[in-house]
């Protein structure tokens, strides 16, 4: 069993953190907001006063931070702290150019360094059933293996490093392309009198169906899970989509055609004050300034 510095203890790293206690690692965690750092301590972790104290004597440190930026201060504090030889291990979205720069500035210090972002969003983190797609050397992913098998189903190296940041943002941009194409799918039916459920019921079991569909349905009523029968509660915020697809477009700024389009449409709604809405919400603004109440919707209601 490994002991664990965990920085980063927001929806998706306390769930990760807790998995980890679970699998009988020692974690001691640190995050800026004392309800995080109460969490980790009421399942069974130990916490610290900044993350270099969280981090020191620890044999692996895993970040979960919002942003790149994030990622690069907490190093900045924490690789002086680290005794020679340490794993870091940065589950972010980033990007791939800061996680290089990540990469070399650890190897500077000595340490190994790993970037494993992941997808699986936060019912993934609480039931361990999380992807990793890992950059970094053979000899780094050997020894992270056994501790994010305690966080995830699928791990997989992708490449050297950076690659894991690649395949995380060509990912999304899937991801969020597919999101916006399931949403217009449903405003059409809707002009055309086609109900919501017929539409599902047939696009889910045809050439139309994605994950978008099947498991996040943006509009309410076919998936009962989905956050669109939940006020569009997280899920994926639309913040954060928003910042891996300007990630992707910024990356190759000449192939996502379409990505381009999707950023400036999350860019809307993050602007509209929805950014921390879950990014299916797209489908409300799909429908058009001219559509009414959603059927089975009051009239007097908003369209949300
Ligand atoms: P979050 O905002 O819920 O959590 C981030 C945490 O980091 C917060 O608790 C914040 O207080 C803490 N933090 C910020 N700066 C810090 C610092 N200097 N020291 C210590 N703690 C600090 O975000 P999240 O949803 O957990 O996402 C984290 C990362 O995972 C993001 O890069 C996101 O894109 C990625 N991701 C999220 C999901 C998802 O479904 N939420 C899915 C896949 C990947």
């Amino acid at each position: 069993m490994a002991r664990i510095g965990f920085i980063g203890l927001g929806n998706m790293g306390a769930p990760m953190a807790a998995n980890l206690l679970r699998a009988g690692h020692e974690v001691r965690g640190f995050d800026l907001t004392a309800p995080a750092c109460a969490a980790i301590a009421a399942a069974g972790g130990s916490t610290a006063a900044s993350a270099a104290e969280a981090v020191r004597g620890t044999e692996i440190v895993i970040t979960m931070l919002p942003t790149g930026e994030h990622v690069r201060a907490v190093l900045t504090d924490i690789l002086p702290a680290l005794d020679t030889g340490a794993l870091l291990i940065d589950s972010s979205t980033i990007g791939v150019a800061v996680a290089r720069e990540l990469h070399e500035a650890a190897a500077a210090c000595g340490h190994a360094f790993l970037d494993a972002p992941v997808s699986g969003g936060t019912t993934g983190a609480a039931a361990g059933t999380l992807t990793f797609m890992v950059g970094g050397t053979a000899d780094a992913f050997a020894r992270a293996r056994p501790v994010l098998a305690a966080m995830g189903r699928t791990i997989v190296r992708a490449g050297d490093a950076g690659a894991g940041q690649a395949a995380k943002l060509c990912n999304n941009l899937i991801l969020g392309i597919s999101m916006i194409a399931v949403a217009e799918g449903f405003a059409l039916a809707e002009r055309l009198g086609l109900s919501a459920q017929s539409l599902f019921d047939i696009a889910s079991t045809s050439s139309g169906s994605c994950w978008s569909l099947t498991h996040a349905c943006p509009v309410p009523g076919p998936v009962p899970a989905a956050p669109s029968n939940h006020d569009y509660a997280p899920g994926f915020a639309t913040s954060l989509m928003l910042k891996d697809i300007s990630l992707a477009v910024a990356a190759a700024e000449d192939i996502p055609r379409l990505g381009r389009e999707a950023m400036a449409i999350y860019r809307e709604l993050t602007e509209a004050g929805l950014g921390a809405k879950d990014f299916s919400i797209v489908a409300q603004k799909a429908r058009g300034p001219a559509a009414g109440p959603r059927q089975g919707q009051s009239p007097l209601e908003p369209a949300r």
